[in-house]
Order: structure tokens, then sequence, then C-alpha cells
């Protein structure tokens, strides 16, 4: 059989945007195409428990909603393609879509690429990242019980991370690079009335110190004011200095804010007729599962009457 190369609909990303969009388009008969990206089932398989799912009273494991999500688009006759796309072509219909080893046309592409955590930049970081480092609190929180960790960053996230954190751990120190914090007054407030939570400021995180292959027992920080250098004991280091939205290939193609997040329009339209968004790629401000899924929803439904008016 000739391999597929032509789709009515193309999406890109499978978190629960983009999981969502191919369930509709599915089962509206449209055979779409999912291709993976980056990370495969998106944020929701980095964390654990999620009890804000409507339909799930006792609450599901990220990876498994994630899970069931795929296996419904599946069973509707969604196609999956693992690897992330390197270029898009969308100056005319169809649309050119290409990966590193294949290149496929899209009569409508629905973006769902979501957003990836922010990293320090530091050699060990990646090396460490599950063996100590994190960028979620709510997934390995519990690794942390009785034990001294460091939350960096200074927004809300981070707030709202040493809080959280504070369950577990026996103390949580906050290491921010600035003495301002981009967070707000609320969540600074409760961050500095937890008494498990002692604030090092300004300080940059210099190295994450691991004597012992891949178990992580400290940071080393700096003064930017005067260059001091101390070091914090502490056995997990949770990364919380935002997210990029994954964006990089529809830069000069597509409106962006100047973050990176992809404008919606009316919906989950963009200014590309026949090119729609969904989910983290173009929101900083909800951020969650079932808004994801909803606008996953709104995309697939606007893609499917692009469709109708544009079929003949
Ligand atoms: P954010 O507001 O962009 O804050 C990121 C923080 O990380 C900043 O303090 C920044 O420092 C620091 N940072 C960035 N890059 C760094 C680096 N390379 N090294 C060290 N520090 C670095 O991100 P966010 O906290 O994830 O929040 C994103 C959005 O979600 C915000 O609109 C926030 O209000 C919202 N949010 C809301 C809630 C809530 O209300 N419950 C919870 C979480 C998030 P500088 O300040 O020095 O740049």
């Amino acid at each position: 059989m000739a391999k597929k190369s032509h789709y009515r609909v193309i999406i890109l990303g499978s978190g629960a945007a983009g999981l969502t969009a191919a369930i509709y388009t599915a089962r509206a008969n449209l055979e779409p195409l999912v291709i993976d990206g980056h990370e495969p089932g998106g944020q929701l398989t980095l964390t654990t428990m999620v009890e804000n799912f409507p339909g799930f009273p006792e609450g599901i494991l990220g990876p498994e909603l994630i899970e069931n999500m795929r296996k419904q688009a599946e069973k509707f006759g969604a196609q999956f393609k693992s690897g992330a796309v390197t270029d898009v072509h969308l100056e005319q219909r169809p649309f050119k879509v290409y990966t590193a080893k294949e290149s496929y046309e899209a009569k409508t592409l629905i973006i769902a690429a979501g957003a990836s955590a922010r990293l320090l930049g530091l050699p060990s970081e990646r090396h460490l990242m599950g063996y100590g480092v994190s960028t979620c609190a709510t997934c390995d929180g519990y690794f942390f019980r009785g034990k001294p960790i460091a939350v960096v960053g200074g927004g809300d996230s981070a707030m709202e991370e040493a809080v959280f954190l504070s369950r577990y751990a026996s103390r949580v120190y906050l290491i921010h690079r600035r003495r301002e914090f981009r967070a707000s007054k609320i969540m600074i407030d409760r961050a500095r009335a937890n008494e498990k939570i002692e604030f090092v400021i300004p300080a940059v995180v210099e190295e994450i110190l691991a004597p012992k292959e891949r178990l992580v027992e400290g940071v080393r920080i700096r003064n930017p004011e005067s260059n001091g250098l101390t070091e914090i004991a502490v056995h997990g280091v949770f990364i919380a200095i935002g997210h990029n939205p994954n964006t990089a290939v529809f830069r000069g193609k597509l409106d962006m804010d100047p973050q990176g997040y992809l404008t919606a329009l009316n919906g989950s339209k963009t200014t590309v007729p026949g090119v729609y968004v969904a989910g983290d790629v173009s929101d900083q401000r909800y951020r969650q599962a079932v808004t994801a899924a909803g606008s996953g929803c709104m995309a697939a439904l606007d893609a499917e009457k692009f469709l109708e008016e544009h079929s003949h």
C-alpha cells in the first residue's frame, strides 16, 4: 500500500489539546494524523494524580488520562507518527509539514505543540533530571519527604511549588536571582508566612552538586551583588522558572506575542485560514488539562467547518 502523506487534518502535538482535537476530527471521519512532537503526551505525562479533570471523582493519573485519550482517538481512526516538526510551509494550501525523515501535506493544520519547562542551562541539570532535579513539584514532591529541597524561580509558579513542596520537605529554600519578584503579592505573602520556606535572594544557582553519581547533595549559589559563593545542602532541586511555548518553527509565519505564544483569534483561528491553535501553545494564562482539551475541541470544530466550506 502506498504510504499516505496527504491529510485533511494534521495535528501537531499529542497532549490533552492535540488528542482532544484528534478524537473530534477522527469521529468526524477526517482521518487525522497526529505528529507527536518532542514530548509525546505533553505535560500531563509528567504529573501524577489529576484531581480536577471533570468526570473522575477519585482522580486519575496524568499518564493514564493521556493514554485513555490516545486510545479513544485511535478507536475512531486517528493515526500517530513520532517525531518533531522541523519546518512548515503555510503560504498556500495544502500546507506542508516536515519532520526530520518525512514530509506531509495537510488541508488544515491544528497546532497543539504545547509549552516546555525552561531550564537553567547548567550542564548538570539534564543529566540529573529525574535524579533529584525536577520541573514538576506535583510529580516528584513525594520523593523528598523529610528532606531539604530548593525551588528556583521568582514567579507565581515558584511560590506555588514552594508552598506545595513544604508539605513534604523538611525545609524549602526558595532561590531567586533578584530581590524583586515577578510573583503576585498574595503568593509571595503565602510563601513568606510558611515557616518551612526560607528565601535565599539574590542568588544565582551556579551548580547542582552531585559528587556521587546522580545523587543530588546540594547547590552552589552566587550572590550577584557580592559575587560570594555559598553551598546549601539539598536533596532535590525544583526548577520553576516558567515555560517556553514550542513555536520556533512558526516564527515569521504566524502571529505570536513577545513570549512566543501563538495568537488565537476568535476562538482557535490564526491569521492563516485553515490553521488553528489549541492548548498551551497559545495559552499562558489558564494552562489546565481541561482548558487545553476544550480548546482542542474548538480547533477541531473550526477545522471541520473549514473543510466543509472548502470541499468544492
Ligand atoms: P514567570 O512569571 O515568567 O516567572 C519566571 C521566574 O523565573 C522569574 O522570577 C524569573 O526571574 C525566573 N527566571 C527565568 N529564567 C531564569 C533563569 N535562567 N535563571 C534563574 N531564574 C530565572 O513564570 P511562572 O512563574 O511560571 O508564571 C507564568 C504565568 O503563570 C504567570 O502569568 C503567572 O502569574 C501564572 N501562574 C499563576 C499561578 C497562580 O495564580 N496560582 C500559578 C503559577 C503560574 P526574573 O524575574 O529575574 O526574570
